[in-house]
């Protein structure tokens, strides 16, 4: 357990502290034991809970480094070798707070401060390099813990540390010297190759497991990065199509030691003639720079002023790299054979393994995508197995049969639940039982029909075709759901179109042929003569009519139709229309105008065109001797859509004038209302049919009120007449003048 003293400020017992602790490092002891006794000594000079020694010993052959850490271990937690590699690369004291993230198994009693621990870090520099780090922690409050006198005497010790770490390496130097001159370097023989070889196979033991891509990069990017000793490290994934490498992990850059600042990138491509990664994935080779200021073919400088040594390793199979591990130090010769020897090895036993994980990737992402396309598509889509039951259904499939998802993943099968949600309307429920045992006989046949609901009126068309498992069994059926009501309702207004059409272009035309030709093989009175010429007059001018129509569609549909405003009288535009239709013979027209009635801004020739459309549908569906009222008065419509005159709520507020065409004639039952507005639509009953028409009217009137930004409705019972209202602005309201 620990042993917590009394927090000492006196300088005298820091300095006892100091001259003890600087006695035991020259001892004639086993390094380990020297510091050991440091750690012992240093509880007398300041208030912590375990200490630890990262020694990077280097000796007089370039390269040759070796990582060893030293620790008290007196608390649960393990050390965090990234914290411990940042404090390294910032070259100074740190001290901060450190959350506990599920600590060690045994953690419970320690958690009771709050939950953190106060930790200090000093890199061992000396001579303008780095030795090591001595890492102390505490699991106090965090408030007073390794504070300024426990800063203090650890900086005050630094110095002695490094010269303690520096006689080693040489010690140990002169020890393995003559072995690793003869011996390869993974076998078992001076400790640390030993190490080597007990943690490649910890590694091979870990790589058994299947791994997630990432997962595994991180694993070998921390592996080597502690087997080295190096500041810095990332693992890059090579595409070969596009000659890029993509970092997939990186650890402890500082900004001096990359090109970028990587922090935040999730992923990132370079060109893989760019550095030493990219030679490596090029030449599919381990390549090793001890440091880049004296090697002329890098150019490192410009870009990463503190790189020194950097180490790339790739990651090959079947001699084509998939991947490069790199590795990065600001120490001069931080890297020799050793390490390189070692990180190739490590690298070659992750090799199959990243192979598995890249296909398995691969794999997640077919399948990731997949799915998204499963479940983004509009048309219901549903995997059954060969019983029909549902194994599998995308969000469209509950919407577009207009039936709730089951809930409680309860499984549903076809046909037999469908039909059960669907039977109040399906029009005819033994179609879809009759199309299921149909599949059931031809398993391997694609399937398709139409099916008919009723309330609302919908037609879904099903296309069913047989599923297959990787060895070409049949697995079942995959059900396409989609609703084609509106397909078949445009197809009935085309199909509608040609015959109007046709019939509205034939019948003037052959009038006006029969009576040409009677006016050019006989001789009439001159009476006749000017009744058939008006004949034929009447019929040009409703071919000219319907002509002009069809051009207004397309131009309303191509959004070619430009207003063309003034401020009018709408008196004025009401008169030239009454002339434009002449007298009436079977009907009587009124006119009531509201005084006071202020001018409109509105295309002329539009409105005209509104209106005839309007009293001319009144005369065509009265009986004769009806009444037709064409009035107009201002509406004020507000905010709340108050004092509109009975205006549609979504009426834009401001000074309205409202129309209204008011007819005693047959009228429109209420589910016609909605659809005459559409194009080629007419109400079939045998009155419309003797009328005859285009069902173009109504459309093109709606269109032309729009684009004054007003708005057209009606009110209507059949048998007792219509009331067709619309509203134009009034000219000087700001209000829709700007728009
Ligand atoms: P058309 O009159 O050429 O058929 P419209 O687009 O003007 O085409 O009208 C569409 C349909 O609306 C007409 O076919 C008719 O059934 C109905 N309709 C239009 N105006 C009236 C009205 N005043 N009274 C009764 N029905 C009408």
């Amino acid at each position: 357990m620990l042993t917590l003293l009394s927090l000492s400020g006196e300088g005298e017992e820091t300095l006892a502290v100091l001259a003890e602790a600087t006695r035991a490092l020259h001892e004639d002891e086993p390094f380990a034991r020297r510091v050991h006794e440091v750690f012992k000594l240093l509880h007398r000079g300041m208030r912590y809970g375990d200490a630890r020694l990262t020694c990077w010993f280097q000796s007089a052959r370039p390269g040759a480094q070796r990582q060893q850490f030293f620790s008290s271990d007196t608390l649960a937690y393990p050390w965090d070798n990234q914290r411990m590699r940042q404090t390294a690369m910032g070259r100074q004291v740190v001290r901060c707070a450190v959350p506990l993230e599920g600590g060690g198994a045994s953690s419970g009693a320690l958690v009771r401060c709050g939950g953190g621990m106060v930790y200090l870090g000093a890199p061992v520099v000396w001579g303008g390099r780095l030795w090591g780090v001595l890492e102390v922690r505490s699991d106090g409050d965090g408030s007073d813990d390794l504070g300024g006198a426990a800063q203090e005497l650890i900086g005050a010790l630094l110095p002695q540390v490094a010269v303690s770490i520096a006689r080693e390496g040489e010690r140990q130097y002169q020890l393995s010297e003559p072995n690793v001159q003869t011996l390869p370097v993974l076998l078992p023989g001076p400790p640390s190759l030993l190490a080597q070889a007990t943690m490649l196979d910890a590694l091979e033991h870990e790589l058994r497991e299947p791994l997630g891509l990432h997962k595994l990069l991180t694993m070998l990017l921390r592996w080597s990065l502690d087997a080295t000793g190096a500041e810095a490290g990332a693992v890059f994934l090579v595409d070969h199509e596009q000659e890029e490498l993509v970092i997939q992990v990186y650890e402890g850059y500082s900004p001096g030691m990359f090109p970028t600042d990587v922090r935040g990138i999730q992923r990132h491509r370079w060109k893989w003639d760019v550095g030493l990664a990219g030679r490596a994935a090029r030449g599919g080779r381990a390549l090793l720079v001890r440091d880049v200021t004296r090697e002329s073919s890098f150019q490192f400088q410009a870009v990463a002023a503190d790189l020194r040594a950097e180490l790339a390793v790739p990651l090959c199979v079947d001699e084509r790299a998939l991947a490069v591990l790199v590795l990065d130090s600001p120490r001069s010769a931080a890297f020799g054979d050793e390490e390189l020897a070692l990180v190739h090895a490590l690298c070659e036993r992750a090799a199959r393994p990243l192979y598995h994980a890249m296909r398995y990737q691969e794999i997640v992402e077919t399948s990731t995508q997949l799915h998204q396309v499963f479940s983004s598509l509009p048309t219901g889509l549903a995997l059954l197995d060969t019983s029909g039951r549902v194994l599998r259904a995308n969000p469209a499939w509950a919407t577009v049969w207009g039936v709730g998802e089951r809930s409680g993943g309860e499984p549903v099968h076809v046909p037999l639940d469908l039909v059960d949600d669907l039977l109040p309307r399906l029009q005819d429920p033994l179609l879809l039982v009759q199309f299921c045992a149909d599949g059931q006989h031809a398993p391997r046949e694609a399937q398709m029909m139409n099916i008919r609901l009723v309330h609302p009126s919908q037609e879904l068309q099903v296309l069913s075709v047989p599923t297959h498992d990787s060895l070409g069994q049949v697995t079942g059926r995959l059900w396409m759901v989609s609703d084609v009501t509106r397909e078949r309702e445009v197809e009935r207004l085309k199909n509608e179109f040609v015959s109007i059409v046709s019939h509205e272009l034939r019948t003037p035309l052959t009038s006006i042929l029969g009576f040409t030709e009677l006016l050019l093989v006989r001789q009439f009175a001159v009476a006749e003569q000017r009744q058939f010429i008006q004949t034929v007059y009447d019929q040009a001018n409703h071919l000219s009519k319907l002509v002009e129509d069809l051009l207004s569609v397309s131009r309303i549909e191509a959004g070619k139709v430009r207003l063309h405003r003034w401020v009018v009288a709408l008196r004025q535009v009401i008169a030239e229309l009454t002339n434009q239709i002449g007298q009436l013979e079977r009907h009587r027209l009124l006119i009531r105008l509201v005084e006071p009635m202020p001018p409109v801004y509105v295309d002329r020739d539009k409105v005209k065109q509104v209106l005839f459309n309007l009293v001319t549908n009144a005369i065509k569906y009265s009986p004769d001797g009806g009444e037709i009222e064409l009035a107009a008065q201002e509406v004020r419509v507000g905010e709340d859509g108050s004092g509109g005159g009975g205006v549609p709520l979504e009426h834009p507020v401001g000074r309205w004038i409202l129309v209204s065409v008011r007819d005693q004639g047959i009228g429109i039952a209420p589910e016609h209302v909605p659809l005459i507005w559409e194009r080629f639509y007419r109400v079939d009953n045998t009155n419309t049919r003797r009328i005859g028409g285009t069902g173009l009217g109504l459309s093109i009137t709606r269109s032309l009120v729009e684009l004054h930004g007003g708005r057209i409705w009606l009110e209507s019972a059949v048998g007792r007449g219509s009331v067709f209202f619309f509203t134009l602005p009034v000219a000087g309201d700001m209000r829709w003048d700007e728009g």
